[in-house]
């Protein structure tokens, strides 16, 4: 870093991990804010994160394309009301090329160490790569980390068997036996996209899901033109989408007795009884906990697919795998050509598997041996100048990640400024904060609807909702600026 003390202004060598939204998000900020000595490092050949790994027949995002896109870099392109993966992951290119984030990322580089020592943060990575930055930024993602079932006889399966983020496009379902294990936003998508090519569908679910049957209108050509031509009209979406998601559902969820909440449960209700015919399949598809206590799914069609001849839905237990097929608790054996594990992710991982050591020689795996914390999402007491975008206890769930991680880099790049100012050379959370916050998070969490009573990944191991427990305005009033008395600074 030039200027070496605290006291000096100094330019400091900042090392974002990973490649996808938020890596390239913070990549244009950092250049916007003149802190371009930066190195992005990525372990894939291609940026986009989620969406370049996400591949599965049906993947889309269920926040509006105008709201689940950059403030800085609107789309007047986007095809419908909620788009589909291949056009995220091309508008990711696009925006990432058009900013000359391409040329700053190395690719295929694993970042496997981090090390805080004598003030710099020590990388290495695959490939033998050294590096040493004064500040780190954590892009690494929330739903990475597929989650395999513990199933008995997973590895004797006879056919094609995937996790939904690793989908093998190279397999045929034209007229295919596909059994999909679990119920979550994958598996609802999957079915809706592959209930007419496969030959037969089983879909294995071990809890029925509420379903919010919202439709997905297209742009027609004239919308497009309207947004080509201004962009403004684009960005009062942004804004109207963002304040009408905030109050609708971010700040119900948050409150288990709201109004909206009970909005919410009703028109998923309406949805079940009206579009599912058969009762007996009704009540097989009808959860017995509240609506949005798991992460909401929202589709306009499972249901009519569900109900298609050639699908069932299977609600009898997996007792284990064979080479044929899947066999339940009842004793039957559902033959299947391919099974599709649909089910979720590791989301305690955040940046593990990557070996971080902070001050004084201190692990990340026993800073978090309880659970992974993190003050206000962002930074942990005795790992400085490491920064989190989308890291623990933040918003996450039926938000755009991208107005989220916007909010926290503006955050970050204050703290960052500290340094930049030469006001300190290190900043991280006290303990004090971040137990403070922790406590308070934990308190709030038990008021959310996440808490009243289903199995969902919202839950740490102690079953407490691990998300952002406060309104969405509460975390923007968080976000605006850092209470720098929470902050140790050396
Ligand atoms: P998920 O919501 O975690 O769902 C996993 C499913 O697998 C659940 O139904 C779970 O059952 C089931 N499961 C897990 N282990 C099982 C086992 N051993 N035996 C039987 N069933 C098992 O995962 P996901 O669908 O991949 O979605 C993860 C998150 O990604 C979503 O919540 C959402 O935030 C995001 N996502 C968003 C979109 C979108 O925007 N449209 C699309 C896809 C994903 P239980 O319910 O009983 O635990």
């Amino acid at each position: 870093m030039e200027g070496n003390n605290a006291g000096t202004p100094a330019k400091p060598r900042i090392a974002i991990i990973g490649a996808g939204m938020a890596g390239i998000l913070s990549a244009i900020r950092l250049g916007d804010a003149g802190l371009d000595d930066f190195v992005l490092y990525e372990k894939a050949d291609r940026v986009g994160g989620t969406w370049r790994e996400n591949r599965y027949p049906g993947v889309g995002c269920d926040v509006p394309s105008h709201l689940y896109s950059y403030s800085f870099a609107p789309n007047p392109e986007w095809s419908h009301y909620f788009s589909p993966g291949h056009e995220i992951q091309a508008y990711f290119e696009d925006v990432s090329a058009r900013h000359g984030v391409d040329a700053r990322v190395r690719f295929g580089t694993e970042v496997t160490r981090l090390a805080f020592e004598e003030g710099y943060w020590n990388l290495e990575a695959s490939g033998g790569v050294r590096d040493r930055a004064d500040v780190v930024i954590a892009a690494t993602g929330v739903l990475h980390h597929p989650s395999y079932p513990d199933i008995e006889g997973l590895d004797s399966f006879g056919g094609e068997m995937f996790h939904t983020a690793r989908w093998d496009s190279s397999v045929d379902l034209e007229g295919k036996r596909v059994g999909i294990i679990g119920t979550g936003s994958s598996a609802v998508q999957i079915v809706s996209a592959i209930v007419d090519t496969a030959g037969e569908l089983a879909l294995f679910q071990r809890t029925p899901q509420w379903i919010l049957g919202l439709e997905n209108p297209a742009y027609s050509e004239e919308d497009k033109e309207r947004f080509r031509a201004d962009p403004d009209l684009m960005r009062g979406l942004h804004e109207s989408l963002s304040q009408t998601f905030a109050d609708n559902f971010a700040n119900a969820v948050v409150d288990a007795d709201s109004t909206q909440l009970k909005l919410i449960e009703q028109l998923c209700l309406v949805n079940l009884e009206t579009n599912v015919t058969d009762p007996e399949l009704r009540e097989r598809l009808r959860p017995d906990y509240r609506a949005a206590c798991k992460r909401l799914v929202i589709s306009p069609d499972f249901y009519s697919a569900i109900q298609r001849p050639n699908a069932r839905l299977v609600t009898e237990g997996i007792d284990r795998i064979e080479a044929a097929g899947i066999r339940t608790r009842d004793g039957v054996l559902h033959k299947v050509d391919v099974i599709v594990l649909a089910t979720g992710f590791r989301v305690d991982r955040f940046m593990r598997p990557i070996e971080v050591t902070g001050r004084n020689g201190v692990r990340l795996e026993d800073a978090w041996a309880k659970r992974p914390t993190a003050y206000l999402s962002i930074s942990i007491p005795d790992f400085p100048n490491l920064f989190m975008l989308n890291g623990p206890n933040g918003p996450v769930g039926n938000f755009s990640l991208i107005e989220v991680a916007e909010l926290q880099f503006s955050y970050i790049l204050r703290l960052v400024d500290e340094i930049v100012q030469g006001r300190c050379r290190e900043i991280c959370a006290t303990p004090e904060a971040t137990e403070r916050f922790d406590a308070d998070r934990i308190e709030a969490a038990s008021r959310t609807v996440w808490a009243t009573g289903c199995r969902s990944w919202y839950l740490d191991g102690d079953g407490v909702p691990a998300v952002w427990p406060w309104s969405f305005d509460r975390f923007r009033e968080e976000m605006s600026r850092p209470d720098l008395e929470d902050y140790e600074r050396v």
